[in-house]
């Protein structure tokens, strides 16, 4: 038995598999692997990888924050952007990072935009973490 996965962003489906064999979430709980015949349920997204066993292999996705929406047959991904690891921009991604680092250190006293900053930190690194795998 297997499980369909759909990752969903604002701008439509960016992915849809039929048959995963397990997928694993990183949750804001901790790391939830989800296989056919799971019980119903909704989990928050941490920025993180997702990943997804196909045919035998795992294939890797980048995710921001989100929701998962979990199924028996199905596995609904909610977030605002999403990329397979193989269609990853490292370049940008470092870009990212290091306009985010600049921040960071000038913005000491504006609490928003450090949040801010931070977020565009953390979406960076995971980029290029999870460009590692492809
Ligand atoms: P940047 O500052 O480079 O735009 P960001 O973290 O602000 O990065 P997001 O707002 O998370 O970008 O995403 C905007 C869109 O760009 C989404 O469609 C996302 O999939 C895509 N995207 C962002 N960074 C990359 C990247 N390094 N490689 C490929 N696609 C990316």
């Amino acid at each position: 038995m297997t499980i369909s996965l759909d990752i969903v962003t604002p701008n439509g489906s960016v992915f849809f598999e039929e048959d995963c064999e397990i997928i694993i979430l990183q949750s804001k709980q901790g790391e939830l692997g989800v296989m056919a015949g799971h019980i119903p349920t909704v989990a928050a997204l941490k920025i993180g990888s997702l990943r997804a066993k196909i045919n035998g292999q795992f294939e890797y996705f980048a995710v921001t924050e989100g929701f998962a929406e979990i199924n028996p047959s199905k596995v609904t991904v909610l977030v605002q952007a999403g990329e397979f690891a193989e269609d990853i921009d490292t370049e940008r991604a470092e870009a990212a990072r290091q306009r985010a680092e600049e921040l960071l250190q000038q913005s000491q006293d504006e609490k928003i935009d450090r949040y801010r900053a931070e977020l565009a930190l953390r979406r960076a690194m995971n980029r290029i973490e999870v460009a590692r795998h492809r």
